[in-house]
């Protein structure tokens, strides 16, 4: 679970050329901007990650002007409370990532160990945007238990992993800006989940269920099957118009696939089969930008994900998510070794 609030430590602070005012934080392998003299290298703080949805409470009401999200409401169901959201900002010319506050404002009693995840203590939220149309629709339940589901972690919490990986390769592909798909097939059973939830394959008010149709997903995947000799799932990001304002231009959703699972073993397949297995039934992955041999910092990595997306060369690429060739687990991220890098240039331009 990401710690969306969490006890840290300021590794530096440095000036911002041209402000007299505030200067740079390091936290963890994030920059803050902060008031200047605040807070001084090796002093205990509240750090708040960027996606951060903070309560309403005196000690926040200076985010009100630049930061207040009203409730989002249905009927008389509370979606998601209102409250202060934090995002990326650019303040001097210097990207800001995360917010610090002094240890006083944790209620009595919160532990402050660093590293200690005080989210919930401060009633801490992650800030979800609003679910456009043609993305809800009629579901079957949750996410099946028998399917992982997607995600990357952020490069910026991941030093001690960057640490122990230097020499490793890694393969590198554009992280896309659409919504999250997965399909499987499985018993014989067809199916088809959004982020969190298995969707009902029959509603066609659905932009997922229409991608599938449009895709002849089903056939494909019992062809990936009997090729492949495993009960596959794909997961994958659609893209297009209706999705997340559509950004790469097309002119119809289409799907990029960056998973293959064997759902027998519960293992997601390593690249060169992946590759193999989608060539073979005509999927298209996710754009493959060549390998890296790692031997960088964070910020080395966020440097590499500035740039345009192979998809349009006008518009600013949403990140890098590194993995390597070989699946490998990760005790520290409790889970597959892959993660992001965002381009901090494409958070300030569309992070609403
Ligand atoms: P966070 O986990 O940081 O809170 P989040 O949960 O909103 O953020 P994203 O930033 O959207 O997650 O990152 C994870 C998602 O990125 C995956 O669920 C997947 O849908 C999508 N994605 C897009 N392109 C890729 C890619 N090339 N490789 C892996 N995932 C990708
Ligand atoms: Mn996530």
């Amino acid at each position: 679970m990401r710690k969306l609030a969490s006890i840290q430590v300021v590794r530096e602070t440095e000036p911002i050329a041209n402000a007299d005012a505030i200067e740079r934080l390091r936290v963890l392998g994030w920059s803050v901007v902060g008031k200047k003299g605040e807070f001084r290298p090796g002093d205990k703080v509240v750090y708040c990650e960027i996606d951060s949805l903070l309560p309403e409470r005196p000690e926040f009401e200076f985010l009100r002007p630049s930061s207040f999200k009203p409730a989002i409401v249905d009927g008389d169901t509370v979606l998601q409370r209102g409250g202060f959201r934090i995002k990326t900002i650019k303040l001097r010319g210097q990207v800001s990532q995360g917010i610090c506050f002094p240890l006083s404002i944790l209620p009595e009693g919160t532990g402050t160990e660093v590293g200690a995840d005080v989210t919930d203590a401060l009633q801490v939220i992650k800030y979800e945007p609003p679910v456009p149309a043609g993305l809800g629709g009629r579901v079957k339940g949750a996410f099946p238990a028998f399917l992982p589901k997607t995600d990357e972690i952020r490069v910026q919490v991941l030093e001690g992993v960057l640490a122990r990986n230097r020499g490793n390769t890694f393969y590198i592909t554009e992280k896309l800006d659409g919504t999250s798909f997965t399909a499987f097939l499985r018993d014989g059973e067809f199916g088809l989940c959004s982020r969190n939830q298995w969707l009902d394959e029959t509603d066609q008010t659905n932009v997922l269920v229409r991608l599938s149709q449009s895709l002849d997903l089903p056939a494909r995947l019992q062809s990936l099957r009997d090729r492949f000799g495993f009960q596959p799932a794909i997961q994958g990001e659609a893209i297009g118009p209706g999705i997340q304002g559509n950004k790469y231009g097309l002119a119809r959703v289409e799907l990029r696939v960056f998973n293959v699972l064997d759902i027998n073993t519960y293992r997601l397949v390593d690249r060169d089969l992946w590759l193999a297995a989608l060539d073979a039934v005509g999927l298209v992955p996710v754009p493959q930008l060549g390998e890296l041999v790692l031997n960088h910092s964070v910020d080395e990595l966020v440097g590499l994900a500035a740039g345009t997306s192979v998809l349009h060369p006008k518009v600013h690429r949403e990140g890098l998510v590194f993995r390597p060739a070989i699946e490998q687990h990760d005790a520290e991220i409790g889970g597959r070794l892959s993660f992001k890098a965002i381009n901090p240039q494409f958070l300030l331009k569309f992070d609403e």
